[in-house]
């Protein structure tokens, strides 16, 4: 069977369903391919980090995540030692507690109603592409495509068959994720999960141990292991033996196990693909960046990717993208990337090994006591902080628009259909039919009467040109 599409996204995990809402909001033909014929309901990710919030508020989303989420956690950590949020100019300056598979669901949910069904079971194999297009196998069909997007995650079959390099630290440890039910709650754990106090605890030499309370009685996310060793075969299976130990070492002996409901193991590696863009195939999410999930950033990395890349390409493929539009995806994302990898290298290197260590990490506790350097944690880790390059000299240039209040609306709401918006002070005509155009009493930015905002939240110009975005 031979079909055709405008993009094809292989994989329909976080980043591939936000991607093709996207790319649907934008009228574009986009087909999902899912290799798993189900959801497998397991979570990795347990958390939306406030600007993942804000992105899923300026398309409608997040009272549909809200609904779903368990938890409400007022800060993030660093390094297992909790940094707020406080301070940040947002409406939502707390982690939102919503298991993975609830994220997906409630994508998957929109992608539907948006007309766009995931095609489960069907697997990309392999790949050709040409100056026109892509040819994409699956065991029952070829689809030809202008252009096709991998999010296929960390192994993923899209990087390799481009031979794209992916490289960055070689780990020595591993972790091991679990959620565990208990018999009754173990000695100490919280019940609720209001703080990332109990995330990571460091007790022997280079072993960690977090603690999340989930959405059912006496259900925990357990997080442990060692910076300094590793199993032969990370996709061993996990022992009962090995959950118990790490129970009792946390919690001592009465903590008494009724069921092991998942588990599986990670590498503390951390992996950056070459180029987000081969021709007309790009990477986003994992498939682009893998990396130990210290801080709670992977999946809100791979739905931050999505936002970015789908109007993007959506311009493109609608003929009005200014030239080379496309290619700041990857000048943009890949520097985001790599900035997270710095910070998850920096939150490794502060799970002390030796004295020496130990003695540091004392040091950097106490310094993140200062309001700054809080901040400056805090926005690494939530993805407050971006800012992307550009050529103009105002400090809102690059910066994402925070949320405030116009005569009749709240400003996200402006973005609901995934257009440039261009906020004003003074009557304005549209400058072109893919920008809304907005009046305001009072911009966030009181030296600015014009400031036109991309799809995706950021500042793209602040004199309201178009120039360099639309053609
Ligand atoms: C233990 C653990 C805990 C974590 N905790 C957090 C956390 O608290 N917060 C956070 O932000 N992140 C966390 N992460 C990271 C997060 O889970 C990932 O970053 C996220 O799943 C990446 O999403 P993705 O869509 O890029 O890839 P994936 O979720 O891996 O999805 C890829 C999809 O592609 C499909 N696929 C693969 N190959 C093909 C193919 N050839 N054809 C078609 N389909 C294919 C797969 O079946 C899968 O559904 C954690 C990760 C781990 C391991």
């Amino acid at each position: 069977m031979e079909l055709t599409a405008e993009v094809v996204v292989a994989g329909a995990g976080p980043a591939g369903l936000m991607l093709a809402n996207e790319l649907a909001l934008a009228g574009v033909d986009v087909r999902v391919l899912e290799r798993m014929h189900e959801r497998t309901g397991l979570s990795k990710a347990l958390n939306l980090q406030p600007r993942t919030a804000e992105i899923l508020d300026l398309r409608g989303l997040l009272t549909r995540a809200e609904q779903r989420s368990f938890a409400t956690v007022p800060e993030g950590h660093f390094a297992a030692i909790p940094v707020s949020y406080e301070g940040w100019n947002t409406r939502h300056p707390y982690q939102l507690g919503i298991p993975q598979a609830q994220i997906e669901q409630l994508l998957e949910e929109r992608l539907a109603e948006q007309g766009v069904k995931v095609s489960r079971g069907d697997e990309l194999t392999t790949f050709t592409q040409d100056a026109d297009g892509v040819t994409i196998t699956t065991p029952t069909t070829r689809i030809r495509a202008a252009y096709l997007v991998g999010c296929d995650g960390g192994r993923s079959t899209v990087r390799k068959t481009l031979n794209l390099p992916f490289e960055g630290i070689e780990g020595q440890g591993h972790g091991v994720a679990a959620d565990v039910l208990f018999k009754s709650p173990p000695p100490g754990a919280p019940t609720e999960w209001r703080s990332m106090g109990n995330m990571v605890t460091s007790q022997s030499p280079g072993k960690f141990i977090g603690v999340i309370p989930l959405h059912q009685k006496n259900l925990y996310r357990l997080t442990f292991g060692d910076r300094l060793t590793r199993p032969q075969n990370l996709r061993a299976e996990v022992t009962r033996q090995e959950v118990e130990a790490a129970v009792q070492e946390r919690f001592g002996k009465e903590a008494e196990i009724a069921e092991i409901r998942w588990a599986s193991r990670f590498s503390d590696d951390s992996r950056l693909a070459a180029s987000y863009k081969v021709g007309r195939v790009l990477l986003a999410g994992d498939a682009a960046h893998t990396h130990f999930p210290a801080g709670g950033q992977g999946l809100n990395l791979g739905v931050q990717d999505a936002m970015n890349l789908g109007w993007k390409l959506a311009a493109t493929l609608k003929n009005h993208a200014h030239p080379g539009l496309l290619d700041t995806y990857e000048q943009e994302r890949r520097k985001v990337a790599e900035e997270v990898l710095q910070n998850i290298a920096a939150q490794n290197a502060l799970i002390p090994t030796t004295p020496n260590q130990l003695a540091l990490r004392s040091l950097f506790r106490a310094l993140t006591q200062l309001p700054e350097v809080q901040h400056h944690l805090s926005g690494l880790v939530s993805g407050l902080n971006i800012k992307y390059p550009t050529h103009e000299t105002h400090p809102a240039a690059g910066t994402r628009l925070p949320d405030f209040n116009l005569k009749q609306a709240r400003a996200s709401t402006l973005f609901h259909k995934g257009k440039f918006v261009l906020l004003t002070t003074t009557p304005t005509p549209p400058p072109h039919p893919e920008v809304v155009v907005a009046e305001a009493p009072e911009l966030p930015w009181p030296d600015l009467t014009r400031v036109l905002v991309r799809p995706d939240g950021y500042v793209a110009s602040t004199s309201g040109s178009t120039e360099g975005w639309l053609t």
